[in-house]
């Protein structure tokens, strides 16, 4: 992708870096958690953590919290009393590709079409993203079969690459390039060497059929009892879809005290048993197998028909997560396995 400009910024001037983006923005960062690190509000440049892959969660709840007040209202006049307010712009920083692309993803269901969500729509209109390239992929990143570029990102304002003892910052927009006017530009031999370190293929351990072939046969299995066997350990949990930067389901509560009432959203998931329960007591998907295959098939089918991408980043969280060892590689290794079968009939 075409860059406006390259510049530099020392590692060691990363904290005063975004010391003086805090005199202004709001910034989220990855930070130590334990034994992982999570997209959280800084209060100081100094407590950035690059340490880890990418954090445990994605970054979809800067934009999309897990709960989240939509507005109090008054129960007897049936009247909105208070709104949440307008926040400060944020500036997200170190977001690695697979949570770029996942951003992408939930643009497309939050921001895109004829109607738009006004509570994602104000918190991303006010943010500035800088992604991180991804230098070596983890043991559960897949995101190469999605063709996610590592060293590279079109939704960043600014993406920082790893070199040694210093980031090279590719500036992709004005809003991007003023927050790093101030820094020198970059020379011919730091972007010769950040070509270099993109250049250096991945050694791919996720054999699956070509994606486009997968999408378009996957729907045709809808009654095969492949799902059954790959449904067998699944318990329901959903950990695979909160971790996961794409699946943006929510449920809408209320909840009343005397006349005051808060009407919230909070994440679901589709693998929860109560899900699709309707009101009348119907439940359409009443076992892990009719849940998993909706899963799959909403990520690698139906969300690609409908949106023009898949839903799925390759992160590798939910292999992660998974306290059960469901392992999607595996799954689409499987389902790609059954689909060529069929296909040679
Ligand atoms: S389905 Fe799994 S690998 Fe794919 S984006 Fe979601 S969490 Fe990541
Ligand atoms: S994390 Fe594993 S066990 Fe839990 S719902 Fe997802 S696939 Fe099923």
């Amino acid at each position: 992708m075409k860059t406006m400009k390259e510049k530099i910024l020392a590692k060691e001037n990363l904290a005063p870096f975004l010391d003086e983006l805090l005199k202004t923005y709001r910034v989220v960062a990855p930070v130590r958690s334990g034994d992982y690190s999570l997209y959280r509000t800084l209060e100081h440049g100094r407590d950035i953590c690059l340490d880890y892959l990418r954090p445990m969660k994605s970054a979809k709840e800067v934009f999309f919290p897990q709960n989240e007040t939509l507005f109090y209202f008054n129960k007897r006049t049936n009247m909105v009393v208070e709104s949440p307010e307008c926040e400060k712009t944020t500036v997200l920083f170190g977001i690695t590709p697979c949570d770029l692309a996942g951003i992408a993803a939930q643009d497309r269901i939050f921001a895109s079409g004829t109607f738009k969500d006004s509570y994602y729509m104000r918190r991303r209109s006010l943010s500035i993203l800088i992604g991180i390239a991804c230098p070596i992929p983890g043991e559960t990143c897949f995101c190469h079969i999605f063709g996610i570029d590592r060293f590279a990102s079109e939704i960043a304002d600014l993406f920082f690459i790893p070199l040694q003892g210093r980031y090279l910052v590719r500036v992709n927009t004005e809003q991007g390039g003023k927050l790093v006017e101030y820094l020198q530009e970059a020379t011919e031999a730091d972007v010769r060497e950040a070509e270099r370190l993109a250049a250096q293929p991945v050694e791919s351990k996720v054999e699956i059929m070509p994606l486009e072939e997968l999408s378009h046969l996957l729907a045709e299995e809808f009654e095969s009892p492949v799902w059954d066997d790959i449904a067998r350990k699944c318990i329901g949990c959903a950990a695979c879809t909160f971790v996961c930067p794409t699946c943006h389901c929510f449920d809408i509560t209320d909840e009343i005290r005397r006349d005051i009432g808060r009407r919230s959203r909070t994440w679901d998931g589709c693998m929860f048993p109560m899900f699709t329960l309707h009101a009348s007591g119907h439940n359409p998907r009443t076992n892990a197998t009719q849940r998993i295959r909706q899963r799959i098939l909403h990520k690698f089918a139906y969300f690609k028909d409908n949106q023009g991408i898949i839903s799925c980043t390759g992160c590798g969280r939910c292999v992660e997560v998974c306290p059960v060892n469901v392992d999607i590689r595996e799954v689409l290794k499987y389902l790609s396995k059954i689909l060529m079968e069929a296909s040679k009939k």
